[in-house]
């Protein structure tokens, strides 16, 4: 499961089609945010600088709809110009479990071989990856991410960087309460292969820190996964069979889309 992985902060990331998904951020971003008062939930709000090689001036990102973003210095060595907002950044580690606590029904966990084999009035397909046998779909492809995680060193913990000026050299900077996370990269990797870690990629994720001047702790692990990304997301019903749901593709921002793609499936499932 991907999400244990992710950084996992509020940013569309490579995921479509911008105005559903702009549209679902922004909602998801409105309840992260009203969890922030809930420290048990792991989520925290982090001032954004996401560092784009636009020259100042340059009007609003396509993601940034109601959210405040100011084009500014970013406070790190060089200062390029960055985009500047305040977005909510969840751990995934305490997160996943304290939703887990909250359903009314416990989960049941096994493969599922056939969507229309399971049973009930509603079946709600959120397989990731998985999707592309479930549901056929080849649209649907794996895209490697790494991340590392370190302790907290000199760096402000109130703040995350993203740096997206080389896509071949991405770089993000993501505090935690207790470590940071530092990326990454996003590569297309062949279905089925597990994701593994490159100690170069690690080098170089390093170095940018360094380079940036973000003085971050001793590396505590290294991890890689999969984003399950796909050109846009499959939130529809099934056209064969009406009881399922699909709700997967969520590339880089399933957390960032959550609330809103369930908000929409749970719309789809009421009765009219
Ligand atoms: C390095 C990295 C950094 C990331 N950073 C961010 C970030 O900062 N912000 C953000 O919003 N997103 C981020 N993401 C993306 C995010 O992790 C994913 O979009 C999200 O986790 C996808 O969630 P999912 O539930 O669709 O898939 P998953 O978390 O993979 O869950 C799918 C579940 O379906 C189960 N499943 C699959 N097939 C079957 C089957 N046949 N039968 C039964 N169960 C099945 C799996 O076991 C799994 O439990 C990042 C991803 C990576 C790799």
């Amino acid at each position: 499961m991907v999400s244990w992985v992710a950084g996992a902060v509020w940013f569309p990331y490579r995921a479509g089609p911008p105005a559903r998904v702009a549209a679902w951020a922004a909602r998801t971003r409105t309840w992260l945010a009203s969890l922030a008062a809930a420290p048990e939930a792991g989520v925290d709000l982090v001032t954004d600088y996401e560092i784009t090689g636009e020259p100042a001036g340059a009007p609003a990102p396509w993601w940034a709809a109601d959210l405040e973003v100011a084009r500014v210095p970013a406070p790190v060595t060089g200062a390029p110009l960055a985009w500047r907002f305040r977005a909510p950044r969840v751990e995934p580690a305490r997160f996943l479990p304290w939703l887990a606590a909250r359903l009314r029904a416990p989960i049941e966990r096994r493969p599922v071989v056939e969507l229309a084999a399971e049973p009930g009035d509603a079946v709600v397909h959120c397989a990731g990856l998985g999707a592309r046998e479930l549901a056929a779909d080849e649209q649907l492809v794996p895209l490697l991410g790494q991340v590392l995680i370190t302790g907290c060193g000199e760096v402000d913990r109130a703040v995350a960087f993203t740096d997206e000026r080389d896509p071949d050299a991405l770089f993000y900077l993501i505090p935690r309460r207790d470590e940071l996370v530092l990326g990454g990269c996003s590569l297309p990797w062949p279905p089925g292969a597990p994701p593994e870690v490159d100690p170069a990629r690690t080098a170089r994720i390093l170095e940018q820190a360094r380079a940036l001047g973000l003085a971050v702790g001793p590396v505590r692990h290294a991890r890689a996964g999969l984003r399950p990304y796909r050109p846009e997301v499959r939130l529809e019903r099934d056209a064969r069979d009406p009881r399922v749901i699909h709700n997967y593709g969520h590339g880089g921002a399933g957390f960032t889309l959550c609330r809103g793609c369930a908000e929409e499936v749970a719309y789809l499932m009421t009765p009219r």
